[in-house]
């Protein structure tokens, strides 16, 4: 072998080496520039993830928890309102007895229906006060002829209005969602009157959760409605309600000048002197009502009578 050819050897074998050093330079040049850093990202997320995952966990588990919470509350409102509900059945049907004692001379008590139109108003809460206090329970009869805000408070929604009627234990009857008895409105036919019975259902049941009005007041009442009422009467019937006009006008929508506090004092003293089971006609925008009526429940009060909201069952309500 010549020294020629030995340097060649030599020189593709250092060749060789170079070429493998080379590729091992780039191989961990490459694992350093490029894997590392990936894996690295990767392996962080990674941790970022499962971290959020525990977080997750512990939130699902606490989400739980409060969930078996939420439905042994609702398990006892549930049975509350149950329990509510048959008390009021039954003082319900306790009143129908007094309603019959009083009509044949069993007792000498005495029954007031205070039934107030046209709410929501916020002045119905100064209503709520008064009757708070005296410990009163009375008839609202509501209607959606206002729109869906308060007349006399346009920041609040009229239906917030609907629980607390009932939170105090009174009655909610349908006055009709227009309320429009002019040409071409509510009295026009059955079926208008009726669709406008419906609607105004529907936004007391929405409303309040589910609580069914089954007591209408005519706007005007059953005097105006003209000649479909027998239609209305029947669709009225067929669908579960019954409907009351009233013993007693309070005057409170007689106009400025013919109406006062005092003008409605006089009213209800010329019914107290023969009317045994009473029903007032008031509205829930009158102020000269809601100035009236601690007078008008002192009065009553000792004339014998108790205030009672108005049920189904009363020999009142018409059916
Ligand atoms: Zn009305």
């Amino acid at each position: 072998m010549g020294k020629t050819e030995r340097q060649g050897k030599r020189g593709s074998w250092g060749n060789f080496i170079l070429i493998a050093v080379g590729i091992l330079i780039l191989a961990v040049a490459a694992v350093g520039v490029i894997v590392v850093p990936r894996y690295g990202r990767v392996f962080a997320e990674y941790r970022k993830y499962s971290a959020e995952l525990r977080e997750s966990k512990k939130e699902l588990a606490d989400a739980q928890k409060k969930n078996t919470e939420l439905l042994a509350a609702r398990d006892e409102l549930q049975a509350l309102d149950a329990e509510v509900q048959s008390l009021q059945a039954e003082t319900f049907s306790y009143a129908a007895e007094l309603e019959k004692a009083i009509t044949n001379g069993g007792s000498n008590k005495r029954i007031c229906y205070i039934t107030i139109d046209d709410g929501p108003y916020y002045r119905g809460r100064k209503f709520l006060e008064i009757f708070n206090k005296y410990d009163v329970k009375a008839t609202f009869f509501l209607t959606t002829a206002n729109g869906d805000m308060l007349p006399d408070h346009g920041d609040i929604s009229a239906s917030s209005m609907y629980p607390e009627y009932l939170k105090y234990g009174h009655t909610i009857g349908n006055h009709t969602y227009s309320h429009n008895y002019g040409a071409g409105g509510i009295y026009s036919s059955a079926e208008s009157f009726m669709k406008s019975i419906r609607k105004q259902d529907e936004f007391t049941e929405k409303a309040t959760g589910g609580y069914e009005p089954v007591i209408v007041r005519f706007p005007g009442g059953t005097g105006t409605a003209g000649s479909e009422l027998g239609g209305m009467i029947e669709g009225l019937r067929k669908e579960g309600h019954g409907w009351i006009d009233w013993t007693i006008d309070s005057s409170d929508s007689w106009g400025t000048g013919n109406t006062s506090p005092k003008i409605i004092m006089k009213q209800i003293k010329k019914a107290a002197k023969d009317q045994k089971i009473m029903v007032i006609l008031f509205h829930e925008w009158s102020e000269n009502s809601q100035k009236a009526m601690p007078q008008v429940i002192e009065y009553l009060t000792e004339q014998n009578y108790i205030f009672l909201p108005l049920f189904y069952d009363s020999m009142m309500v018409e059916k």
